[in-house]
């Protein structure tokens, strides 16, 4: 049977990473995946993650099945950290998920079975593993530009684009740090996409993967609280990946906002319907660590101290690079560079660059020009800016 398989794609961005694995160059450097990486190159356990796995290990709780929508505490602390304090968590359900990419296709699984005609438009360029999950749900995907000509959020033209988004429509945004550009719309924007929303009548799904590593966790949700508080119905696909740092552990929640109370019941069942026939139940201890931290004071202090010192680091290398580009005259390439947020930022360079930054400099990024600004030991940003000038240069 498998010898009539043909050549199966391969994911390009581990494919990047497998390459980096057989480069032998010292100096080489992966800024290929989104990993934050502390100043020796090592993704860290969370302090709080650590304390987290102690307390659970000496509880020694039952391993029984927790129910069809994972650990309850669990998605009741997501609701709560997501929506927050004012949050209309009287229409909103929330099911524990493998991870952030589990929340995406459970959502886009729900989508699929409400509208099997729906078109859910993604931004131009996307997360990498936007289109494959909708497509893989059955869904027709579209896609609206995101940046205009000096590299800032295009505010006029995907308002234009969106215009066209039907009734059937649903509109996939991510609520901050946008990957692959870093560049986010600011809360003006976002009041113009809620508008926009309610006169078109298309849901916002909102995919929440980086918050906490922008502008500070709560104003990260800013724009998704907004949207939650203006439109009738949305999706919302969380991450604890990287604001955890428990990317292994795949801990995530998919949560819906209907507009009564019987709708999201429904919308339920129907994501767990959906987690049954592709893994029955999410795994418990990712999500159990997460609960022990947001309903601990300590150690959610803890780990919103480490949270914000990690988003430090992140800005610092942003700005270093950038002040480093503008020292070797590239200062026009650097301006963009230093309005963007969060783990990635997009180089201004072509896939051929990208392709002269690996093989002259040992420096793995995307093709595109996407690199993991959190993966960047502080001492190799002037080697990196120095690669970036001459590969510009020619
Ligand atoms: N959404 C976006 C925008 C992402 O960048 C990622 C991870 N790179 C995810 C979702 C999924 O993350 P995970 O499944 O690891 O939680």
């Amino acid at each position: 049977m498998l010898e009539l398989l043909p050549t199966p794609p391969t994911d390009p961005l581990w494919d990047l990473t497998y390459e980096f694995g057989g480069d032998e160059r010292p100096e080489r450097l992966n800024l290929v995946l989104g990993v934050y990486r502390d100043q020796s190159g090592t993704t860290p356990v969370m302090a709080a993650v650590r304390e987290a796995e102690i307390r659970l290990a000496q509880r020694s709780e039952s391993k029984e099945y927790r129910g069809l929508s994972g650990n309850a505490a669990f998605n009741q602390c997501l609701l709560d950290l997501v929506l927050g304090p004012d949050g209309p968590a009287e229409r909103a359900a929330a099911v524990q998920t493998v991870a952030g990419s589990g929340a995406l296709r459970l959502l886009a699984d729900l989508v699929f079975r409400t509208r099997p005609g729906a078109t859910v438009w993604i931004s131009d360029p996307a997360y990498v593993n936007h289109r494959p999950i909708l497509e893989a749900a059955g869904l027709k995907v579209r896609t609206y530009g995101w940046r205009d000509a000096a590299g800032g959020f295009d505010t006029a033209g995907v308002l234009r684009e969106l215009a066209d988004a039907g009734r059937d429509d649903v509109v996939l945004l991510q609520g901050c740090c946008h990957n692959p550009t870093g560049v986010d719309p600011l809360l003006d924007d976002w009041e113009a996409l809620a508008e926009s929303a309610l006169r078109g009548g298309w849901v916002p799904f909102v995919d929440l993967a980086y918050h906490g590593l922008g502008d500070g966790l709560e104003a990260d949700l800013l724009a998704t609280r907004m949207l939650a508080s203006r439109v009738p119905e949305m999706l919302i696909a969380v991450s604890c990946s990287k604001n955890f740092g428990l990317y292994s552990d795949r801990v995530g929640c998919a949560i819906v906002l209907g507009a009564s109370a019987r709708a999201v019941r429904h919308a339920e069942t129907a994501l767990q319907n959906a987690a049954r026939t592709l893994y029955s139940m999410p795994p418990e201890h990712g999500a159990a660590v997460v609960t022990a931290i947001l309903q601990d004071a300590g150690l959610r202090a803890s780990w919103r101290a480490e949270l914000d010192v990690m988003r430090g680091r992140i800005m610092a290398n942003r700005a270093d690079l950038t002040a480093h580009l503008g020292n070797l005259g590239c200062a026009e390439q650097a301006r963009s560079l230093a309005r963007q947020k969060g783990m990635f930022s997009m180089l201004p360079l072509t896939p051929n660059q990208m392709l002269r930054l690996r093989r002259q400099y040992a420096i793995y990024g995307t093709t595109s020009g996407r690199i993991n600004i959190a993966g960047i030991p502080a001492h190799r940003i002037p080697c990196l800016a120095r690669g970036i000038a001459a590969v510009l240069d020619t």
